[in-house]
């Protein structure tokens, strides 16, 4: 075992079945008297719940979140935050909705009670990624982390099949890197390989049977042990690319990584035979980057770029934005393979494992 330093992140978890109507409680426990609910017009409905739920501590709604957190959206929120005098903020949504919340606490260091209804993870993690004039940067700060996340299960149920798909192997994602990130410990370790094993388990279920409570609750906790994951160590080429590629071509987040991630465990499986190991003994696998292929085309899902909206004229702009600014990954990060990499991705070949697909 490599040595290791180990930090625990502050906040407050509540999980469960119907765990919303905990949330007057949770505001209790802040000392909160002003709540300003972050969402999108889809969730209008729950934020009609809510309102009744805390009374006069709602000071208002702003259901103006998008994708990738442009900064103009943020200054809008950031006039309502100072109209309503607001002293916390409730954001219920997937990553979109948490990521608004979180750029408005980097502002105003308010605290945050985040209701997740996607497995993307955000919600455990102290980093933020905004865009401006076409640019996502990401920020990492001690008060971007949420105060409170409430996962409920019940929010998750209206998630598409092929949604909760794409959204489950993005949760994946972030337990995959964290077996072999740089500053692995062995704690996350633990809990990125439960994720996999609890995930991959799950979504056939859902796929099969939407309303499968039982399934619905596993994969929710999946989703908090991936975030957990991604809030605690270093994320390499896998999340690198699917930013590099989302950002140029405004590709879909999920689907994104759904497509990629066999590719780069692929890519990384000759420097990192633990963590595959690891991998596809969770995913119950031969090979992990092959099991996560298959569990992709059981779900149904897209695993081509070319499929999600990716031009074929992108390959090389995307190998180019993949190695232009340096980062660590456990194998050298080089252009022409990178290519190749995004080019199988692109038309949905195998991973290139270097054993034959039977
Ligand atoms: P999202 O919030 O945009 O949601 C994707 C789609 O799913 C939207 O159309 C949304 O309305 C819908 N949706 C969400 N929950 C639903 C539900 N319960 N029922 C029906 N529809 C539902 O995207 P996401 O995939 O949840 O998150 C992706 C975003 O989060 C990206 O911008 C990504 O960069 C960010 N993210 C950030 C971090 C971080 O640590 N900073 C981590 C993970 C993701």
């Amino acid at each position: 075992m490599q040595d290791f330093v180990y930090q625990n992140a502050p906040m407050r978890v509540v999980f469960g079945t119907g765990t919303l109507r905990r949330l007057p409680d949770e505001l209790s426990h802040l000392g909160a008297t002003r709540a300003l609910v972050l969402a999108t017009p889809r969730q209008k409905d729950l934020v009609a719940d809510i309102r009744q739920m805390i009374g006069e501590r709602f000071a208002g709604v702003f259901t103006g979140a998008v994708m990738h957190t442009p900064v103009e959206v943020t200054e809008r929120a950031m006039q309502t935050v100072r109209d309503v005098q607001a002293d916390c903020l409730i954001a219920i949504g997937g990553g979109s909705t948490t990521g608004l919340g979180k750029a408005i606490a980097l502002r105003t260091d308010l605290p945050q009670i985040v209701l997740p209804t996607s497995y993307a993870g955000s919600e455990m993690t102290p980093v933020v990624g905004q865009t401006s004039g076409g640019i996502k940067t990401t920020q990492s700060s001690p008060k971007i982390l949420p105060e409170v996340v409430i996962y409920d299960v019940d929010l998750t149920v209206t998630m598409p099949p092929k949604l909760s798909a794409t959204s489950g192997i993005n949760a994946i994602a972030h337990a995959a890197e964290a077996l072999y990130a740089r500053d692995r410990n062995p704690l996350i370790s633990l809990i990125a390989q439960e994720s996999i094993r609890t995930l991959a388990q799950a979504l056939p279920r859902i796929c099969a049977q939407p309303s499968d409570g039982a399934a619905r609750t596993d994969a929710l906790y999946g989703a908090w042990l991936s975030g957990v994951c991604l809030g605690a160590v270093g994320m390499a080429l896998h999340h690198k690319l699917c930013h590099a590629l989302g950002g140029a071509f405004n590709l879909p987040h999920a689907e994104t990584h759904t497509v990629i991630l066999p590719h780069a465990l692929a890519y990384n499986a000759p420097a990192a035979p633990d963590a595959m190991a690891r991998i596809a003994a969770a995913l119950g696998a031969q090979d992990p980057a092959l099991g996560l292929q298959d569990l992709a085309r059981k779900l149904a899902v897209p695993t081509s770029l070319r499929e999600i909206g990716m031009p074929e004229n992108g390959i090389d702009q995307a190998a180019d934005l993949a190695v232009k600014n340096p980062y660590w990954n456990p194998r050298p990060v080089e252009r022409d393979a990178i290519r190749e990499l995004v080019a199988r991705a692109w038309r949905g070949d195998a991973p290139e494992t270097g054993r034959a697909v039977v």
